[in-house]
């Protein structure tokens, strides 16, 4: 265990596609990281999402697009440990990783509402609370109502106010007010594919990666995943690996 990581305060854990990363997560994940007084967040790009489709850019990509984005934000740290592991990644075993890492440090897995709601689909999900706190954030379009199996795990959980996070190093669920932004990959793939430009919608720095890149191609390009495509938004945007 490393003794910098081991001592300090609570770091968050946001893991995702990022495909491509938006305003939605950086803001998100910029006032629950202050909202919840976390010392760092981890951005953690999935290598393999287990629970929904396959990341259309290609991961070399996703990450520079991350890097790019939190750059002059040294609390938003990148965290590319799912890439390096490939195969599944699954959110239990990279949390049992940190928890190693950080010895009893507070650990908060953040979750947007659609994420947490599928919890129930997860790989080894009703371990989650005994790796980390599990901070909630609400997203436009999705009810935060759990059902009765999520419920049921989470029942007796609910943290004060987010200053007991700090005091215990998982096990607790709190919900940080966050700004609402209805802004998602999948509606920026969209614009992408269909000649839009994501202006605004995501950091310029990622803007510039994207329509370099050209990596969420209309119809008309090659398809999205397959090696041309792959090759393609590597030599555009320089990126190697
Ligand atoms: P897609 O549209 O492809 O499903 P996404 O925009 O939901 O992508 P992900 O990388 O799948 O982005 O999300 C990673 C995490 O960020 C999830 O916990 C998700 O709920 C959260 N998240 C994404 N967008 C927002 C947003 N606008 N506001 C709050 N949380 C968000």
């Amino acid at each position: 265990m490393s003794a910098a990581l081991s001592q300090g305060g609570p770091i968050g854990v946001f893991g995702g596609t990022f495909d491509p990363v938006h305003h939605g997560h950086l803001r998100t994940a910029l006032e629950v990281l202050e909202g919840c007084g976390l010392e760092q967040l981890r951005l953690i790009p999935a290598h393999v999402p287990p629970h929904r489709p396959q990341p259309r850019a290609p991961a070399e990509l996703r990450l520079e697009m991350l890097r790019r984005a939190v750059a002059g934000e040294p609390r938003l740290v990148v965290d590319d440990r799912e890439l390096r592991r490939g195969g599944p990644s699954y959110t239990v075993d990279t949390l049992a990783e940190l928890r190693a890492e950080v010895g009893t440090r507070p650990l908060c897995l953040v979750l947007g509402a659609d994420a947490f709601l599928g919890l129930p689909g997860w790989h080894r999900w009703r371990e989650l609370p005994g790796l980390a706190h599990l901070v909630v954030v609400e997203r436009p379009g999705t009810r935060l109502e759990p059902d009765a199996v999520l419920a049921g795990l989470l029942a007796g959980r609910r943290s004060p106010d987010a200053a007991a996070l700090a005091r215990s190093s998982a096990g607790l669920l709190w919900q940080q007010p966050v700004t609402p932004l209805d802004i998602s990959a999948s509606a920026i793939r969209a614009l992408l594919a269909g000649g839009g430009d994501p202006r605004f919608l995501v950091p310029e720095a990622v803007r510039e990666l994207l329509m370099a890149s050209r990596c969420y191609p209309s119809i008309a390009g090659p398809a999205a995943g397959s090696k041309e495509a792959q090759r393609s938004a590597k030599q555009e945007t320089g990126i190697t690996g």
